[in-house]
């Protein structure tokens, strides 16, 4: 008898589980695309840098932004789900511009490029986007990762089957030699021809952005066709720039963005790259220069080298089985002794001019961090990149968030939908306890993630 009624409950119990399962997906999927959220209370800093909302209302609708308002003047509506925002910051999902989904801080580079690759579609890539996710960046650009994983990855997650930011990808970097064992995500041209077959293979494919490295050792027609046909494609260039030649040369060929600061020593740009760049930055139909300098790692080296506790924070081990972890801590045991940074101290100190030059040559910075980069987690990173602009360059927070919400979007060619909390936008919103426009770094602790109408944390 007691068996029966346990045989019994236990029966009821999984038909229950199953029915719930079955039913409610259907379900939910379609309430999510209807649900009504408000947001109620916090100060809202909507993106465009005009002073911030007191008491600010944002009523979500599915995925996008019903409406902004403030209470007293802009209801509720009934049955909406209320977040409490208040005492704190309301901003625009943040952007990273630079990310490294295929790498996550590990020392060695060609260890990783020997070891990893079978893994990075299903396991890497996917651990660091939701690492990123969860740190308050709902939109990325990754800058060089395999191509078939790197459209896979960007697709899973708009289609909400996997947790991490929108994301914009480059695939392979384009450049004129591979280095020795990295040819599986850096593809090199050979003459005109190949490197319009380069990017146009990239374009097929669908990628949403061209990655262009060591520009100075290609020939100049080269360098033209890769931009030309990405640009036949609607397709923006992004170029680093850690030789001056590199920045000369992308400045001719109509580059549309350049990456990082330069590994220079030298004190500063030279005066005739600054020329060239106000002579591009004058020219108002062009639309902006953008800029991402990508300047924490540096900064940060050998605070980290002497103080890493933040080593071992568990926040950049989501998503990444045991076993690459331990890989990982093995890797950073003696971070002082780490060949990458050994000329970071003399690069540190140049950052402040660097990018001051940038400043006052009228380019338009972006918040990007090379995160995956030795002893960089994606969870980590951009916070700190806004920490540095602010705390160690002395740009204003407004300027440095903007810089992380709207102009990214700008930059991307998506600011009808993305970069700010205003009506009709995704709802791509995050809120975090305390006033960042006084201390950025409470960034550091998001506490609300919204993206897409969806809430993540
Ligand atoms: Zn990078």
């Amino acid at each position: 008898m007691r068996s029966t009624i346990k045989l019994c409950l236990t029966l009821l119990v999984v038909l229950l589980i199953a029915g719930q399962s079955f039913f409610t997906s259907p379900v939910s999927s379609q309430t999510r695309s209807t649900a009504v959220k408000a947001l109620v209370g916090g100060t809202l800093i909507d993106g465009y840098g005009s002073k911030p909302i007191r008491n600010s209302v944002v009523i979500i609708e599915g995925e996008r932004i019903k409406a902004v308002g403030q209470v007293g003047s802009l209801a509720v509506p009934p049955g909406a789900e209320v977040i409490s925002t208040e005492g704190m910051s309301v901003l625009p999902g943040l952007w990273d511009m630079h990310v490294h989904l295929m790498i996550n801080g590990h020392s060695d580079y060609a260890h990783w490029d020997k070891t990893y690759p079978p893994q990075m579609e299903k396991v890497i890539m996917p651990a660091s986007a939701k690492q990123l996710l969860m740190a308050g960046v709902t939109s990325a650009r990754d800058l060089g990762a395999p191509l078939e994983a790197s459209i896979a990855v960007r697709d899973r997650i708009r289609k909400g089957e996997i947790p991490g930011p929108t994301l914009y990808v480059s695939g392979p970097f384009i450049q004129h030699e591979p280095y020795p064992g990295t040819d599986y995500v850096r593809w090199g041209v050979k003459g005109v021809d190949d490197a319009r077959a380069k990017v146009r293979k990239l374009a097929d494919a669908g990628v949403d952005v061209i990655k262009l490295i060591d520009q100075d050792q290609m020939t100049m027609e080269e360098v033209q066709a890769v931009v030309d046909e990405a640009h036949k494609r609607r397709l923006p260039v992004v170029a680093h720039s850690h030789r001056p030649e590199e920045i000369r040369r992308g400045l001719l060929v109509g580059v549309d963005c350049f990456e990082h600061t330069g590994l220079a020593t030298a004190p500063e740009y030279p005066a005739d790259v600054i020329v060239a760049i106000r002579e591009r930055t004058a020219k108002m139909s062009l639309g902006p220069l953008f800029w991402t300098p990508t300047v924490q790692g540096l900064l940060n080296y050998e605070y980290v080298r002497d103080n890493p506790e933040q080593l071992d924070d568990p926040s950049w081990q989501v998503g990444l089985p045991q076993s690459i972890v331990d890989d990982i801590k093995a890797s950073l045991k003696n971070p002082g002794q780490l060949s990458y940074y050994q000329i970071t101290p003399l690069r540190r100190p140049t950052l402040n001019r660097k990018i001051h030059q940038l400043l006052e040559s009228g380019v338009v910075l972006l918040i990007g961090t090379d995160s995956g980069i030795p002893m960089n987690f994606h969870s980590q990173t951009t916070w700190r990149e806004l920490d540095a602009w602010v705390n160690s360059f002395g740009i204003d927070p407004m300027v440095a968030l903007r810089a992380a919400t709207y102009w990214p979007s700008v930059a991307m060619k998506v600011s009808d939908k993305y970069g700010t909390v205003s009506e009709g936008k995704y709802a791509d919103i995050i809120a975090v306890r305390g006033d960042v426009l006084r201390h950025i770094n409470s960034l550091q602790n998001v506490d609300v993630v919204i993206k897409h109408g969806r809430r993540w944390k």
